[in-house]
């Protein structure tokens, strides 16, 4: 078992670094025109509640209410090909009627209803709610092509109101499994990748996107990076960016309880972890997956600034990335 997982490492890690180009290059930022070749777009940062948080009485979210401050949409990427004018979702997110808008503009104004796939990572409210929008009471759309895990899939089919959605072919489920390419297209391969996380309903897995050029990986939530066998050192080595789950960025947001108790890899931890690797290796890092208590929500905060100094990346809304 053991020995076949190392196999699979090395031989994934070989496939992904035929592509390896040394920069983690932002093409632009809120750049409406249309461009060429395959690109990935931002369309949200923040943990599944969104920012603001329901409820939260902290001053975190106190500005977001009253609208003083910006508010932020639900974790989510986009991939487009603007050849061949097809567009892809990973997560469908609460927030997916204005990210859907928003990946529709990046294309260039081609007036898509649905992207040509989505893919889902795990069965948390953040990750696949807004599949809803796809059902009789807004879109109602036709058989737009979702991926998801096994046991995912089974809790789709077999719950409403997910399992309307199956019976009505407003979205048909597509099957995937750890570590197999799915070829999107000649030039573009998504990999799920399955990672320990709390898994009540579904696997969870994050995903390698490797276009004609570049490879992201997008992993928005994970337990600690020690709970996963795949060393995530080498595999950042080997991609041109890394979309990294940083819930929470130290103790302060809960209440200086043991981070060590709290299942993801706190942004302070991933310092750590990632402190021996170059910096061009660092600046392929892009944090998302922000609880709204999260300082790096805020550009002025000292962590944004310590984030930045250490040679990482805060993810942002409509930051765009060729593949
Ligand atoms: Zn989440
Ligand atoms: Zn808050
Ligand atoms: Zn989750």
């Amino acid at each position: 078992m053991k020995c076949t997982f190392y196999v699979w490492t090395v031989l994934l890690l070989m496939t992904i670094s035929s592509c390896i180009n040394k920069t983690s290059e932002v093409v632009s930022r809120d750049d409406k025109l249309a461009s060429k070749g395959i690109e990935l777009v931002v369309l949200g940062t923040a943990q599944d509640a969104g920012a603001p948080q329901i409820a939260c009485k902290k001053d975190c979210c106190a500005s977001r209410f009253d609208g003083s401050s910006e508010s932020f949409e639900v974790v989510s990427l986009g991939v487009v090909n603007h050849d061949l004018k097809s567009s892809y979702l990973f997560e469908a997110t609460p927030d997916i009627t204005t990210q859907s808008y928003y990946l529709n503009t990046v294309i260039g104004g081609f007036e898509k209803q649905v992207p040509d796939a989505v893919f889902l990572t795990h069965a948390h409210i953040g990750h696949y709610t807004g599949l809803m929008y796809y059902g009789k009471e807004a879109l109602n759309a036709k058989s737009v092509n979702v991926y998801a895990m096994p046991r995912f899939q089974a809790f789709l089919s077999s719950n409403g109101p997910w399992d309307q959605l199956v019976a009505n072919e407003n979205i048909v489920l597509q099957s995937m499994s750890s570590g197999k390419a799915v070829e999107l297209e000649k030039e573009l391969k998504v990999t799920p990748l399955l990672v320990p996380h709390r898994d009540e309903y579904s696997e969870t897995v994050g995903y390698l996107i490797k276009g004609p050029r570049k490879t992201a990986l997008f992993i928005p939530d994970i337990d600690k990076w020690s709970k996963w066998k795949t060393p995530i050192d080498s595999l950042v080595s080997v991609v041109d960016y890394a979309f990294l789950d940083a819930t929470f960025y130290d103790a302060v947001e809960i209440n200086n309880r043991d981070i060590s108790q709290i299942p993801h890899p706190f942004v302070i931890e991933s310092f750590e972890q990632f402190k021996d690797l170059d910096t061009t290796d660092k600046s392929k890092i892009h944090f998302i997956h922000f609880n709204h208590t999260n300082p790096l929500l805020n550009k002025d905060s000292e962590a944004f600034k310590r984030t930045i100094e250490l040679g990482f990346k805060v993810a942002q809304k409509g930051d765009r990335f060729a593949l």
